[in-house]
């Protein structure tokens, strides 16, 4: 077995069975991912629509039930792309984006459900609605007619992350949402034992990237 079927294939034994494993394979080429969804990998994430759109469409045509999720900011104006190309897009943290993905997916006749970012550490250089923001935006997305599976969050670097995965969860039970999305390869067991129903690795799975 190759290292990269190994590593899936271990991860997969060692998370409990009930968080799904998100496999970043961002700057990840065609034939390792390739490799990851012959371990069993179905779901994937990328952060850019245009590299996502370099490597996807032949992966999925030949891998029809692989999931690919947005989780890097998406700029308006590639909100259909991401419609066409992904099957959930992570990031939404706007009144504008959920409008206008909204109107993508109307356009496009293609529903993908979405998830809410949360900036959750409250900084001024990261994307994501404020927590205390979170409750109307969510309105305003389903009212829009999006489909809002849950939230997810990227804590601040250099911190202790624990309180901000508790805060996180108990914001996606207080608006009864099913997805947690949270934790990367340096903190994914702690985002677990804050109650993460999924988490996203990268480096842990295919090796730094360069
Ligand atoms: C890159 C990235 C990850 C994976 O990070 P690793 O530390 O490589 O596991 C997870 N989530 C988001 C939003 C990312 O951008």
């Amino acid at each position: 077995m190759s290292e990269v079927r190994e590593t899936i294939a271990a991860f997969k034994a060692r998370l409990p069975k009930d968080v799904t494993l998100v496999a970043v394979s961002k700057k990840v080429d065609a034939l390792r991912i390739a490799e990851a969804i012959a371990a069993g990998q179905v779901c994937f994430g990328e952060n850019y629509v245009q590299e996502a759109a370099t490597k996807w469409p032949a992966l999925k045509a030949q891998h029809p039930h692989t999931k690919l999720h947005l989780i890097g900011h998406l700029q308006s104006n590639k909100a259909e792309a991401a419609v066409k190309l992904f099957n959930r897009i992570d990031t939404v943290d706007s009144e504008k984006l959920a409008r206008t993905l909204a109107a993508a997916m109307q356009k496009t006749g293609r529903h993908i459900p979405v998830l809410l970012e949360v900036n959750i550490g409250r900084e001024v250089q990261k994307s994501g609605v404020l927590p205390e923001h979170a409750s109307a935006l969510l309105q305003t997305a389903r009212a829009a007619g999006l489909e809002v599976q849950g939230l997810m969050c990227i804590p601040p670097d250099g911190e202790n992350p624990e309180p901000y995965f508790k805060e996180l969860k108990q914001m996606t039970q207080d608006l009864k949402l099913p997805v947690c999305s949270m934790g990367m390869s340096a903190d994914f067991e702690m985002a677990i034992a804050c109650g993460a129903s999924e988490v996203r690795l990268g480096t842990a799975l295919f090796g730094r990237r360069v």
